[in-house]
């Protein structure tokens, strides 16, 4: 498999190169040339395997220049019973008689990206050694919460890396920034950023085109590198669990074989849902897409309209984590709808100039044929938990009650009873303080204790990796300006 730039088809790319790149030169994405199909009996076939027997199976299509040994031992590692509380890795859960939730939130940050940011640093290093990269990789992060800790257990104590995350200091949850603070292993740092979210993103956006940080970087024997949504090798492995819960549903019997679903995912950056979309192009029965958006509505109204216009209000929401007004993988589905590299870098260009581009009449056909957009606010995400605990027993997080509340509509406005499976991003004592207060609690705890209130309440443990927050000595306290970043990476790397 060979890869090309969304916004320049002539030059090609191997996956290795591909994944140590991260982005095109050109700003584009790093995408296959084509998405494979996979053989006729292969559903069948993978409802017999593990979930890392089926990850090695899928990414192979992907990674020629990966054996599937090496593939087997990346999968074994990064989805093993250390790392996951659950040998099915990204269970299928039945809710009611056509809904399943799938969840992705069984690994060591409680959260989806671990899926994805498990495998990467197996990839990652891999693909150093088969592009005679000698220097160090250096990983830096701007988080808004789930990715930063994510990549940090990723990449904790993983030979030749080093990893940098900055998160803004009152910008994420307070389990979220414990989590950070008290990461271990000895090639990680984590440093506060004076000011929100797109400060921290802005400053590590300068320190990635920093001629002269680069320059010193290279002369200690560093250079920076990605681990942000963008990068292929965390799309991949977000192909394989939808792939992987369609087997289950099969398997389970809650679809015949070859019967069609429908998938909804609660979405920022697009590349959750993206992966979903691929999953159907390598030959998933998947009818429709359900994209679920908060406030930041950006998405309901491009799918709805054909016009993506970011020059709109910026809201913080109590599903963080899809606070966002430019949904940078959104860029490969528009080549993969239209085909055409040109056309998607001048869509790419009126995005950068105006803010703002505007689909021709086929292109938006073939996204509405596809995909349906809703979202919700604060009020209907939390009066959603409230009534999937109470039909159901189930609890779930804001993120993914901002799915179930789309799916919801989704069925009161077109009477569509197509099996539907919810995509659950994460553990909902990651969020304690919404969950409590949508179950009615009027005064929860603050910090830690919530962790302890939610269990009580719903008797429902306290995931492991959460509960023992308490015991973790805080390792990081540096604070700084977003002017200083580049002093904040130059002190780490000596
Ligand atoms: C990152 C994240 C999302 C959004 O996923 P995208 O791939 O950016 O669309 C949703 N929910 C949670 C909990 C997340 O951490």
């Amino acid at each position: 498999m060979q890869y090309i730039s969304t916004r320049n088809d002539a030059v090609r790319y191997s996956a290795s190169r591909t994944i140590v790149q991260g982005l095109a030169p050109d700003g584009g994405l790093l995408t296959p040339c084509y998405i494979p199909r996979m053989t006729r009996n292969a559903l069948q076939d993978l409802q017999g395997m593990s979930y890392q027997s089926r990850a090695v199976y899928i990414m192979k299509y992907f990674l020629e220049e990966f054996s599937v040994k090496e593939l087997g031992d990346y999968a074994a590692a990064a989805y093993g019973p250390d790392r996951f509380d659950t040998p099915a890795v990204a269970p299928v859960r039945l809710v009611d008689g056509n809904t399943c939730c799938l969840e992705l939130w069984h690994g060591p940050t409680c959260a989806f990206k671990d899926m994805a940011l498990q495998m990467l640093p197996h990839l990652l290093t891999a693909s150093l050694v088969k592009t005679e990269e000698t220097k160090t990789v250096c990983i830096l992060v701007a988080t808004s919460g789930d990715t930063g800790k994510g990549a940090l257990e990723g990449f904790r104590d993983v030979a030749n890396t080093r990893i940098l995350v900055f998160y803004p200091k009152d910008g994420v949850s307070q389990v979220q920034e414990l989590q950070m603070i008290t990461q271990e292993g000895k090639n990680v740092g984590v440093c506060a950023v004076r000011g929100n979210f797109d400060d921290a993103q802005t400053g590590v956006k300068a320190l990635f085109s920093d001629p002269e940080l680069k320059e010193e970087l290279a002369s200690r024997g560093y250079f920076f590198s990605s681990a942000n949504s963008i990068n292929w090798g965390r799309v991949l492995p977000q192909i394989v669990y939808y792939i992987s819960a369609y087997c289950d549903m099969a398997r389970d019997g809650i679809v015949q074989n070859g019967q069609s679903v429908n998938i909804c995912v609660p979405t920022g950056n697009f590349g959750n849902i993206l992966a979903a979309y691929y999953a159907r192009e390598m030959g998933v029965p998947i009818r429709r897409f359900l994209c679920a958006s908060n406030a930041n509505n950006v998405l309901t109204d491009f799918i709805r309209t054909g016009r993506y216009d970011r020059n709109r209000t910026f809201y913080n929401t109590m599903s963080p984590s899809m606070d966002i007004l430019v949904s940078s993988n959104l860029e490969r589905l528009l080549y993969s709808l239209t085909g055409d590299v040109e056309q998607v870098k001048e869509y790419m260009a009126s995005l950068n100039a105006t803010g703002a581009y505007e689909l021709k009449e086929k292109e938006k056909g073939k996204l509405q044929k596809l995909f349906s957009g809703y979202f919700c606010d604060d009020r209907e995400t939390q009066r959603t938990i409230a009534r999937v605990w109470r039909e159901h027993q189930y609890l779930i997080d804001p993120h993914t009650a901002v799915g179930f509340s789309a799916l919801e509509q989704y069925r009161e406005e077109t009477g569509d009873e197509t099996p539907c499976l919810v995509a659950s991003t994460a553990s909902p004592f990651k969020f304690c303080g919404s969950v409590l207060g949508a179950l009615g609690v009027r005064n929860p705890s603050d910090g830690l204790d919530a962790l302890g209130q939610l269990s009580q309440l719903t008797g429902l443990p306290a995931p492991a990796p959460l509960a023992g927050l308490r015991d973790k000595a805080i390792r990081f306290r540096q604070v700084t300006d977003k002017e200083n970043m580049a002093d904040a990476v130059l002190s780490t790397l000596v």
